[in-house]
């Protein structure tokens, strides 16, 4: 039976998927609530995981180990740096990287983990049937003047609003988006061999001012982000 483990970091990115689910049963551990339930027909447990890498991380392994869920979807927010990108698009990661993770000082490049190849940042790759259904979802929920794209998703311990942080994460990375949990939700995933997406609205565009056009936006990009994810669970 597949159950959808499905985490976002903060309030506005999961209460509106926990209105919608029937036969809840919520279960608190570790300081966090997870609820079990029913959502767009599949079974699935929700779960606020906090901000930042460490907190997705202990959520996504409780995922996995208590509550047995065959894949991952981290949904919310995102600052853009896609040049294509404005505020309410939504990117689809086909990846994820860790950009504050640095052993440059051992001639490894940035974000380099593990691997052969230490010349690249390590990446953590998205399940493409589940990118391939988020994108469907977005065509019918996105409203006009909204797209989607995929591509590979930044994550660090940091809310990115300096323009020379973002040219550097661009550079190095060439991520189409930046936020603080979604590669720790995918080293996590593949470190149990369950497969995992990613789908993040932009709320900014992690620069100057981020944080003002995050606090903005919010509501809708968590509401956004919820509408998307059951729209993929429903298909
Ligand atoms: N308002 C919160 C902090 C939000 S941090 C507080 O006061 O505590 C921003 C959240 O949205 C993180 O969970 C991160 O994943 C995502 N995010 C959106 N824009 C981002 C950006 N520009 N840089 C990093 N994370 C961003």
């Amino acid at each position: 039976m597949a159950i959808y483990g499905i985490i976002g970091a903060m309030d506005s990115e999961v209460q509106n998927l926990i209105a919608r689910m029937t036969d809840t049963r919520p279960v608190e551990v570790a300081g966090r609530l997870f609820t079990q339930g029913k959502l767009a027909g599949q079974h699935v447990v929700v779960v606020k995981s906090g901000i930042g890498k460490v907190a997705a991380a202990i959520t996504a392994q409780m995922l996995v180990d208590r509550f047995g869920v065959t894949a991952l979807i981290n949904t919310g927010m995102a600052g853009g740096l896609d040049t294509r990108l404005a505020v309410k698009d939504l990117v689809v990661a086909t990846g994820a990287v860790q950009h504050d993770f640095d052993l440059t000082a051992f001639g490894h490049a940035p974000g380099y983990m593990h691997g052969e190849d230490d010349s690249r940042p390590t990446v953590f790759e998205a399940d493409k049937a589940l990118c391939h259904l988020a994108l469907a979802a977005a065509e019918q929920v996105l409203p006009a003047g909204s797209k989607a794209i995929t591509g590979t998703i930044a994550s660090g311990d940091i809310f990115v609003d300096d323009s020379d942080l973002k040219a550097h994460i661009i550079r190095q990375f060439d991520a189409a988006a930046t936020e603080m949990e979604g590669a720790a939700i995918a080293q996590t995933a593949c470190a149990n061999g369950v497969p995992f997406a990613i789908l993040r609205v932009i709320s900014d565009l992690a620069e100057h001012q981020a944080n003002v056009s995050f606090d903005e936006l919010e509501v809708y990009a968590g509401q956004l982000a919820g509408d998307i994810t059951v729209a993929m669970l429903k298909a």
